[in-house]
């Protein structure tokens, strides 16, 4: 999730813009399969490709073509018809209230923003984003006018629902501006915030997901979780595997994993250096008394929500494991093994910091003042999975 600046005008983001408003991306997935849509140039790659994707994946475009516009048209519609500037909008800032910010780690914390009038405005604009996928807004730092974007986290209580407000995971970078910025603000303070923006639909028939999250990329794999899970009924029990990756066991305190984890040789996507290969195995279970973050508290409510169909493995770069290819394959396999014919109906989705990125799917690209997915690469491209899409958020 590298940085967008933020830009008066509209056009350096317009993947897909509704009036002149951008409001979505358009989604064009990799498919891992060796034998289809996987790209071998940033151009072949990207939303604005004009090459003819194969059938399999030109039903992903499709599908995920017509989900992300309809839910822009309708936010976009919402927000306008709301009640002038305190109903979030893509089109222009709202001023937004910092009303709690809970440490998550020594370098994150949870922040509660509520909108300035609660009179139900914004809940359908909420509402059709997470009906969609993966979706952030932008934060406006005042002093620099530079805008950072955001991905609120799914809520955890009525009253949070009531209030609309919105949930963010944001780290503190050091060196950062807006995310020093943010941390150092007064409760009370106000925060402009500019979205939805859809970063990804989750197309109606995905069945299973594999998340592969670095450090705040588990904010996005919370959505996912949230959006595809609560397509559970009767006759439907999609599933989601979610692997995240973290600098220190303090960014993931108390997580424990779902699966046997088979170390891999070690590689550091947040410095960018390799190391070698994890002497031991990485931990499967943390110590009782060790007390559990509150993003590990969420995953684990919505595990609980869910039986069976949510399932977290921690990665601790200090503790010598990372994520390999062993631990994509055995989800992949397990979801083959469990469906009847393989389907198209399975989505890998990548984010976290660049580095991180780029090890597991190869770089995103920027072309023409736009972000590209750029070719599929990195490890995820060496296990050639059949009836895999991939995305890099
Ligand atoms: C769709 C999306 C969703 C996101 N969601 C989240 C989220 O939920 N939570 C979250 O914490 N983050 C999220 N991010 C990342 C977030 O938008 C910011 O990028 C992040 O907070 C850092 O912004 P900053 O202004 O603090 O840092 P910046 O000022 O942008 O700096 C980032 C880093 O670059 C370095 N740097 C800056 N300028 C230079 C230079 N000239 N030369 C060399 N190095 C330089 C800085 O030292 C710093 O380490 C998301 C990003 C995207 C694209």
């Amino acid at each position: 999730m590298k940085p967008r600046i933020f830009s008066q005008g509209f056009s350096r983001y317009n993947v897909s813009s509704i009036g002149g408003r951008l409001l979505t991306r358009s989604p064009q997935f990799h498919t891992s399969s060796s034998s289809s849509a996987s790209a071998s140039s940033a151009s072949a790659s990207s939303a604005s490709s004009s090459s003819s994707p194969p059938p399999r994946s030109r039903r992903w475009v499709q599908v995920a073509l017509v989900t992300t516009a309809a839910a822009g048209i309708g936010a976009y519609i919402r927000s306008e018809q709301g009640s002038g500037s305190s109903t979030l909008s893509p089109t222009r800032f709202t001023p937004y209230y910092l009303v709690s910010r809970e440490p998550v780690s020594s370098s994150g914390s949870i922040f509660t923003l509520q909108p300035p009038k609660a009179d139900g405005s914004n809940r359908a604009v909420y509402e059709e984003a997470w009906t969609t996928g993966i979706w952030s807004v932008m934060f406006k730092q005042p002093q620099l006018q530079i805008g950072r974007d955001y991905t609120p986290l799914p809520s955890t209580s009525p009253e949070e629902e009531e209030d609309e407000c919105l949930r963010f995971f944001i780290r503190r970078d050091p060196h950062g501006e807006v995310s020093r910025y943010l941390h150092n603000l007064d409760m009370g303070a106000p925060i402009e915030v500019r979205g939805p923006r859809v970063e990804c639909g989750i197309p109606p028939n995905t069945q299973h997901i594999l998340f592969v999250a670095g450090g705040t990329g588990i904010a996005p794999a919370l959505q996912a979780a949230h959006t595809l899970l609560r397509r559970t009924d009767q006759t439907r029990k999609p599933r989601i595997h979610i692997l995240w990756a973290n600098r220190n066991r303090d960014d993931c305190s108390g997580g424990i994993n779902d699966t046997v984890v088979v170390p891999a040789p070690q590689r550091s996507w947040f410095f960018g250096r390799s190391t070698p290969p994890a002497a031991s195995p990485a931990p499967v279970a943390s110590p009782l008394n060790q007390t559990r973050s509150l993003i590990v508290r969420e995953l684990e409510a919505l595990r609980a929500q869910y039986p069976g169909q949510m399932t977290v493995d921690y990665f601790v770069d200090e503790e010598g494991s990372a994520i390999g290819k062993q631990a994509i394959l055995d989800f992949t396999k397990s979801v083959g093994l469990s469906s009847p014919k393989p389907s198209q109906d399975n989505l890998i989705l990548v984010s976290g910091p660049e580095g991180f990125i780029s090890y597991m799917a190869g770089p995103k690209l920027w072309a023409e003042g736009m972000e590209l997915q750029g070719p599929l690469r990195g490890i995820i491209k060496e296990l050639d999975l059949k009836d895999w899409a991939v995305w890099k958020l």
